[in-house]
């Protein structure tokens, strides 16, 4: 399980500080949605929960263990980018299998999780195939099969479905609700798609200009709307 708790996270770029303080709880197996105009620090904060980056001030928990000193690797996080960075050179199953060999697994195990997220993923077909031989939509559903073999506690997903075009998205948009429900995870989800945020979260979280705005469910957030911000953000009428 995994239960991520932020207290007065902050986060500066040289004198430029682009995170003020942020509160936040994310319970175990929750699906949090991250919406907010372009710039707001969103795709930061998801950096900074995966250590790629190291927070400025305020503490990062995950299960009431203090993440400040533990690198990426012993996170037990997986992250899943925008433009699915896939090496040209292996083929799809390679790809997949990459991000698992540091695991220490054997060689049957990890043939066994390829192929459990490439049947979730109906890439099974595509296991020989090259990311140039692929559709966007394929290479991203890849790029999503190489997060879940390594069965991480949390997903964090940063715009995944923006490279696509409507169909695929909607289609991509409802796998990932699915694999929500058969594998778990706590997921925390970037977009500035409200149909997205709307569809997926069990609770959204709004930001603007490095700070949260307001955070609830779907329901809450168009009903009850914080701030003539959120409002117009989450297109309810007020
Ligand atoms: P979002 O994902 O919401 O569009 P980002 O988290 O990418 O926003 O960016 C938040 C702010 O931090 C922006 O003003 C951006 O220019 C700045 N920023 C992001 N990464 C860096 C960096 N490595 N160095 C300096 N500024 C950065
Ligand atoms: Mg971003």
């Amino acid at each position: 399980m995994a239960t991520l708790s932020l207290d007065k996270v902050s986060k500066r770029f040289g004198e430029t500080e682009v995170l003020h303080g942020i509160d936040l709880e994310i319970a175990d197996q929750e699906f949090v949605v991250f919406v907010g105009p372009s710039g707001c620090g969103k795709s930061t904060l998801l950096r900074l929960i995966a250590g790629l980056e190291p927070i400025s001030g305020g503490t990062l928990r995950v299960n009431d263990a203090d993440m400040t000193r533990v690198p990426p690797a012993r996170r037990d996080i997986a992250m899943v980018f925008q433009s699915y960075a896939l090496y040209p050179h292996m083929d799809v199953y390679e790809n997949m299998a990459f991000g698992v060999r540091i695991l220490g697994l054997t060689k049957d195990e990890i043939d066994g999780r390829v192929h459990e997220a490439a049947r979730m993923l109906q890439l099974e077909p595509l296991l020989k195939r090259k990311p140039r031989e692929l559709s966007g939509g394929q290479r991203q559903r890849v790029a999503i099969g190489r997060a879940i073999t390594r069965k991480p506690k949390v997903f964090l997903l940063d715009e995944p479905l923006s490279n696509l075009d409507a169909a695929l998205r909607s289609q991509v948009r409802l796998e990932i609700a699915r694999l929500h429900r058969e594998i778990g995870g706590t997921m925390i989800y970037v977009t500035h798609d409200q149909i997205e945020a709307m569809t997926l979260a069990d609770k959204i979280v709004v930001m603007n200009e490095g700070r949260i705005e307001q955070v609830g469910s779907p329901r809450e957030l168009y009903e009850t709307p914080a701030n003539a911000f959120v409002g117009t953000f989450i297109g309810s009428p007020k």
